[in-house]
């Protein structure tokens, strides 16, 4: 059966070039997926415009269509845009590393510093938070609270000291502590303005930190270029932290932070628990601006499509050749299934190979196998034999089924060889003949 979709995807292979005609619906696809995804205009123009430049005349890998062709392109330089591979942090080559958080009002700087702290701790570095936002006692509460929920020792000087004073003050502590790392929360506004830049500007003068890092909300939307550049002006940045990636938004925040100040994201908050921050894996965000969703949970979904125990259960009726048309069912769903995941993945660089007509072909021969295996009696379903030996049968099931007696036919002939393939495959050789179909 699997040779069987095989030669199907095979009589589909052809070689194409990209032109510019043939990438010009595609690419408005692409240009709808990246703004539907949240990318800045301007940065989505420059994008679509670099895209296509690359893609015209490019030669389509034989059995690729050329949308996917495409596809991949933009995928890879997705990928590339958002810095290819995970940016690890910087640490300092002596004295305690310095990281400063930046960035508006409510995108999650405070949680983050907690995250960040609970992140290094499984490096094995040690680290000290610094409660610098003093404009609400409650911020500075909330970071000692998150301090405690982490283990981590949280510096504060009150409300009444300014930020840079505070910054200062928390430095010589954690150096006279002797603490790796010493992270920084800072007041954010609603909005960009002259008080907060000064603020931070200042903070980083006394600090000398070796991380930058703008703690940006996924939800931020179309604004979020215009805002990466106001800050990385502004007081220089280091890279970015990309929050509340587990809400509904595709991300799009991402590409524009790379894309305007050439720093990348560094890492990523998916929720409210402190466990939730992880590395920034330019693939999976790819993945997740085109709107092919995470490409790990597809993988293991394909993985989930054979079930354990169906699997074993499987194995012990091949060993025994007593591969029906109940297992016939299943395992030809399960590849069917794996088809459509192939389609996903086919969009991922390197994996390319089936198109969607291709999958088209092998569902729709897998809906004629069902409507003739769905008429079957539980005992011809059990035993084919019955099939093979009794052209009454064939036809009967052929007529209820508004299929040919030739397709029953080569229905029951292809289970056969499937069992003598499966027990070949099993490295059991003896039994599982191919019997003639009776008249
Ligand atoms: P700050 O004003 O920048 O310091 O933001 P906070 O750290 O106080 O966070 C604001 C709100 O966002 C809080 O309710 C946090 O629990 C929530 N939050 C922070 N990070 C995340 C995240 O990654 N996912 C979700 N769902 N919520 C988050
Ligand atoms: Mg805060």
């Amino acid at each position: 059966l699997t040779s069987g979709l095989e030669s199907a995807w095979s009589k589909l292979k052809g070689e194409e070039v990209l032109t510019k005609e043939n990438i010009a619906e595609p690419m408005r696809d692409i240009r709808r997926a990246l703004l539907e995804a949240d990318v800045s205009l301007p940065v989505v123009r420059r994008f679509v415009q670099a895209v296509s430049d690359q893609a015209v005349g490019v030669g389509v890998i034989r059995g690729v269509k050329p949308d996917q062709q495409l596809v991949k392109i933009v995928n890879d330089e997705l990928v590339k845009l958002m810095g290819g591979e995970v940016s690890e942090l910087t640490f300092a080559k002596s004295g305690p590393t310095v990281i400063l958080l930046a960035g508006l009002q409510g995108v999650g700087k405070t949680t983050v510093c907690a995250k960040l702290a609970n992140y290094l701790k499984k490096l094995g570095k040690s680290s000290m938070l610094v409660a610098g936002d003093v404009y609400r006692p409650a911020a500075i509460d909330q970071l000692v609270i998150l301090g405690e929920q982490v283990k981590v020792p949280v510096y504060t000087a009150g409300t009444d000291t300014k930020p840079s004073e505070i910054a200062r003050q928390g430095l010589a502590e954690a150096k006279k502590k002797n603490i790796d790392v010493v992270i920084m929360d800072t007041a954010g506004r609603l909005q960009i303005d002259k008080g907060m830049m000064d603020e931070l500007k200042e903070v980083k003068r006394v600090l000398n930190p070796t991380e930058v890092l703008l703690v940006v909300d996924a939800m931020t939307g179309q604004e979020a270029a215009a805002l990466v550049t106001t800050f990385n002006v502004e007081i220089g940045i280091t890279g970015a932290i990309l929050t509340k990636l587990d809400g509904d938004s595709r991300g799009g925040a991402a590409l524009s932070v790379k894309e305007v100040s050439g720093r990348p994201i560094k890492l990523v908050g998916r929720g409210e628990r402190m466990e939730d921050l992880e590395p920034f894996y330019p693939d999976r965000m790819a993945g997740r601006i085109l709107g092919m969703g995470d490409v790990l949970s597809f993988v293991e979904k394909a993985q989930e499509v054979m079930k354990q125990e169906d699997a074993e259960d499987l194995q012990k009726k091949i060993m025994s050749a007593k591969f029906d048309f109940n297992d016939f069912l299943k395992q030809t769903r399960a590849v069917a299934r794996m088809g459509s995941m192939t389609r996903v993945l086919g969009m991922i660089p390197g994996m390319g190979k089936v198109t969607p007509a291709q999958i088209r072909e092998a569902e729709k021969s897998l809906k004629i196998m069902e409507a003739m295996i769905e008429v079957m009696t539980p005992e011809e379903r059990e035993k084919p034999e019955l099939l093979a030996e009794s052209s009454t049968r064939r036809k009967r099931v052929a007529q209820e089924s508004g299929k040919t007696e030739q397709q029953v036919s080569q229905l029951v002939a292809q289970l056969f060889q499937m069992r003598v393939r499966m027990k070949n495959l099993m490295g059991v050789m003896e039994g599982g003949s191919i019997p003639a179909l009776n008249n």
